[in-house]
């Protein structure tokens, strides 16, 4: 399996190369066609997966081919600081490959808002965070969610271990309906399937 026969782009393919990923891991392979094809997926990945890449990829592929909006188009939202800014570094890496200039902002609590609504003044494209600290930007008015078309909850059984739930509810209230979804978790408990059930439109279900 190669990243050209998944219907990567050939920019994503030389951003792919310089990140130094010679072939895709078996999440990619099974994620990235479906997410480029605009399905719902759920997925039960493991973190050392890839996973990252498997909603990243397509992620970007598809920001590449909609048009600009001011507010972001895509979404994800992580249950840590430490897994939000991973997740935005490998999305700034691997956009700084491509022809368009595409924003990724960050955000996480526990530091100060301020320069959080500074860096979101000029909008962005895709916004990485936690369920709390997004909440409070929008209550500053920094940023709205009335253009995402595009979810990703990452590590979802954490979102809900760690006391997001609530967040969560709170934040898909405010997003389209009509939008595409994406579920990772590394376990599927019971409070997992009716989040997915909630949130995902006849998923292709990808269990590695
Ligand atoms: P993740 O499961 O997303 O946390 O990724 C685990 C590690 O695998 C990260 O250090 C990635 O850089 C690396 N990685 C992801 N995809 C590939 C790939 N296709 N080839 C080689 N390394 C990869």
């Amino acid at each position: 399996m190669s990243f050209a026969s998944l219907g990567l782009a050939p920019t994503l393919l030389r951003a792919v190369r310089d990140q130094g990923y010679h072939a895709p891991t078996a999440v990619q392979s099974a994620a990235l066609p479906p997410i480029l094809a605009g399905a719902d997926v759920l997925a039960l990945a493991q973190t050392g997966s890839g996973k990252t890449a498997a909603f990243v990829l397509p992620l970007l592929q598809r920001l590449l081919t909609a048009p600009p909006r001011p507010g972001p188009r895509a979404l994800v939202l992580a249950p840590t600081r430490e897994l939000a800014m991973q997740t935005a570094q490998l999305l700034r890496d691997l956009a700084a490959a491509l022809p368009q200039r595409l924003k990724i902002a960050l955000a996480f609590g526990g530091v100060s808002i301020n320069p959080q609504l500074m860096a979101l003044r000029g909008g962005c494209d895709v916004m990485v965070a936690t369920p709390g600290r997004l909440l409070d930007l929008i209550d500053h008015n920094g940023l709205t969610l009335a253009g995402v078309q595009c979810l990703v909850l990452d590590e979802a059984d954490r979102l809900l271990n760690q006391g997001f739930a609530d967040e969560l509810q709170r934040l898909l209230a405010l997003l389209p309906p009509q939008r595409q979804s994406l579920l990772f978790s590394a376990t599927f408990p019971a409070a997992v399937e009716a989040l997915a059930a909630q949130l995902l439109r006849e998923p292709v279900r990808i269990q590695i």
